[in-house]
């Protein structure tokens, strides 16, 4: 049985969490934690990363720091995670969807400017599967408008657009380090912030609305609840394990990228046939692989796929069910345009097991089935 996550370990883990429990000290901001903390502001030359629970924890500080209000509106993909939304619906916002362009299945940028209203506070641009979003066109319509630009960017660690590392781009930015991430600690996750004048604030909002982290470096002599916040900071515990898999991240990269080529090479003459159509990448974009996925031609043929799959021991998986549709994307959203990119290469989509735990004897026996399946077809 191949599942379709089985996640790395690079075995420095364990020492790491003994060196923490040594060090005295296990809840939030110990020496791992700032250990990640700097490697991640070094490697993406940004201004503060704060460490969190999760993308989804890091969603949500960002919605308090954009100081989303009841009935502020906020320009995002219907194709993504429910976290994307949830984080500003909590807040009383109001996600409006717009649909994807059909070759990187990122937020279509020509079609933001027309969903935005008075109301509107933010684009979150999703980066799918680690290829970067339109962030020239996107920076440049927030600049006019005057929004904020929070990047989604859970799947983009290491990935580059023009040049520049994903999350270093847009005013803030979100990690994940779930375990279905290239770099993952179980659960995890990171706040970026490219404005230096949002951190002060975000430590208060990560520190349970106290400014203890203001307190900890000598620069106020009591600490007191001066904002709304909550905890959202991750016990060292978690950023030990994290670190082993930070010090390991070239090897991880290789070894998926040696799948994603491997799978991209192999599906060359399905594409050829029109059997299958394979990712596209901007020649700008350098992507992280993250993700391999293939559009089948209809939803019959990629549920076909996926259980014959299944039988013979492959798990492979669909996502992502549109948001704009499901029963709280209805009820706390709208939509902005047609959404007709998003309605149908959601139903063609199949993903396909990827890591760096799997082998490229595995890999080569995943391609080969699938191979022998779709010609069968
Ligand atoms: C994984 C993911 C998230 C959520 O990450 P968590 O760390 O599990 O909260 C959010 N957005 C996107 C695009 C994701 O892929």
């Amino acid at each position: 049985m191949i599942p379709f996550n089985d996640p790395f370990t690079t075995g420095k883990e364990l020492e790491y969490i003994n060196q923490a429990i040594a060090n005295g000290h296990l809840s939030g901001d110990g020496e791992f934690t700032h250990r990640c903390q700097s490697w991640l502001e070094k490697q993406l030359g940004i201004s503060k990363a704060l460490l969190t629970h999760s993308c989804t924890a890091a969603l949500e500080m960002a919605a308090i720091l954009a100081d989303i209000q009841p009935g502020d509106e906020v320009i995002m993909p219907s194709y993504t995670f429910v976290s994307t939304a949830n984080a500003f619906v909590l807040r009383g916002g109001v996600p409006v969807f717009v649909d994807i362009r059909p070759d990187t299945l990122n937020l279509d940028e020509s079609k933001i400017e027309a969903a935005i209203t008075l109301r509107t506070k933010a684009i979150v641009p999703v980066h799918y599967a680690g290829v970067g979003c339109e962030m020239d066109k996107i920076m440049s319509i927030a600049e006019q408008y005057n929004l904020l630009v929070i990047e989604d960017a859970a799947q983009g660690i290491l990935a580059r657009y023009r040049g520049e590392p994903l999350g270093s781009i847009g005013h803030m930015a979100t990690l994940s380090f779930h375990e279905t991430k290239n770099i993952m600690s179980g659960e995890g996750g990171a706040l970026l912030l490219n404005d230096p004048r949002l951190v002060e604030r975000a430590e208060i909002i990560r520190e349970k609305g106290t400014n203890r982290s203001q307190f900890f470096r000598g620069h106020v002599d009591k600490y007191t609840w001066v904002d709304v916040g909550s905890s959202y900071l991750p016990s060292d515990i978690i950023a030990a394990f994290l670190w082993a898999q930070l010090e390991q991240v070239e090897a991880i990269m290789h070894r998926r990228m040696q799948i994603w080529q491997h799978y991209h090479e192999t599906f060359a003459a399905l594409e050829a046939q029109s059997q299958v159509r394979r990712p596209i990448t901007p020649t700008h974009c350098q992507f992280n692989a993250h993700m391999y996925y293939l559009l089948l031609p209809n939803l019959g043929q990629r549920m076909a796929l996926l259980t014959q799959l299944k039988q013979k021991g492959i798990l492979a998986v669909f996502h992502y069910v549109p948001l704009h549709n499901s029963p709280a994307g209805l009820k706390y959203g709208r939509v902005s345009g047609i959404m007709t990119n998003t309605e149908q290469l959601s139903d063609r989509l199949v993903r396909l097991p990827i890591g760096a735990k799997i082998t490229l004897q595995e890999a080569g026996y995943i391609s080969s089935l699938v191979l022998q399946i779709l010609t069968e077809q």
